[in-house]
């Protein structure tokens, strides 16, 4: 079973749910994997501590134009719909950090003068966490495109039991990418005007790639219930809600799994895993 833990906007508390809901699992006896997507700020590191057992490059690939071959016919820079190439007089111009590596310049190209050539773009990182299989990628410093890096995380799991998705925040393209595929889909968010605007741009993702999802309502007893009011008419179920807490916040500043430390915490995360992993939410 894979669930993809998300949120539509940062400091929600996703990776605080998520790797609190992997280390519980892997506890139970259950193999489990936690796979942190968040390439351009991985942070589950920090509570897991994990021993990093082996590294490798993240690379994607990108055209290169051999330029004896190249007759500057400009078909590849009309086909691509990234405008990561472009025919400039007897140039051929490749701007690699715009490609998406879709190949379809070598596709069109008459004169097979494009090949593929693979550019490092990252760095993935395994390991463990006692008994939780570890896996995240580290987009590197300026690189713009992070489906690829999210990619090869995905890619690496381990074949466990249950696996972690611990997703980017927001709902675009490396959301897309991190929870395609799931068998669950856990939507995090607060009860403010904010929690809410972005909560329902990702209940849009999820209806629109067709997931099964539910709601965990994080620092449940503040601001104010539109959260709920908007589940209510929308038929979405809210599968937790998460009591705001001083002590998880200080669990959390000394890098602590917050279901360590926070026994009131450790509650609600154990029945929302029961219910994940029982099928809900519909
Ligand atoms: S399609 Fe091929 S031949 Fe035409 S401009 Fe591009 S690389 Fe050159
Ligand atoms: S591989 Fe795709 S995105 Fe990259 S330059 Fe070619 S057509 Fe554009």
């Amino acid at each position: 079973m894979k669930i993809a833990i998300a949120s539509g906007k940062g400091g929600t508390g996703k990776t605080t749910i998520a790797t609190s809901l992997a280390h519980l699992a892997a506890t139970d006896g259950r193999t489990v994997a936690y796979l942190d997507c968040d390439v351009e700020e991985p942070n589950g590191h920090l509570f897991l501590k994990p021993q990093i057992l082996r590294e490798e490059p993240i690379n994607k690939l990108i055209p290169v134009v051999d330029a004896d071959r190249c007759t500057h016919c400009g078909l590849c820079s009309q086909a691509c719909r990234f405008g990561a190439i472009a025919c400039v007089g007897q140039q051929t111009l490749i701007f690699t950090e715009l490609c998406h590596s879709c190949g379809g310049c070598l596709l069109v190209c008459p004169q097979e003068a494009i090949r593929e050539v693979p550019k490092p773009i990252g760095l993935l990182r395994i390991g463990t966490s006692g008994p939780l299989q570890f896996v995240e990628g580290v987009l590197n410093v300026g690189e713009a495109m992070s489906p690829p890096a999210i990619h090869a995380v995905k890619d690496a799991a381990p074949d466990v039991d249950l696996t972690i998705l611990d997703c980017p925040p927001g709902t675009s393209c490396p959301v897309i990418e991190s929870v395609r595929g799931c068998d669950h889909l856990l939507l995090v968010t607060e009860p403010t005007p904010f929690g809410l605007n972005d909560l329902k741009l990702a209940v849009e993702m999820a209806r629109a790639l067709k997931l099964r999802f539910g709601v965990a309502v994080n620092r449940a007893n503040t601001g104010d219930r539109e959260v709920w009011s908007y589940c209510r008419r929308q038929r979405i179920d809210i599968l937790a809600e998460i009591p705001d807490d001083r002590a998880v916040a200080e669990a959390y500043s000394r890098g602590e799994i917050v279901v360590e430390s926070v026994p009131q915490v450790a509650e609600c995360i154990r029945s929302l895993l029961e219910t994940l992993q029982s099928g809900a939410p519909a």
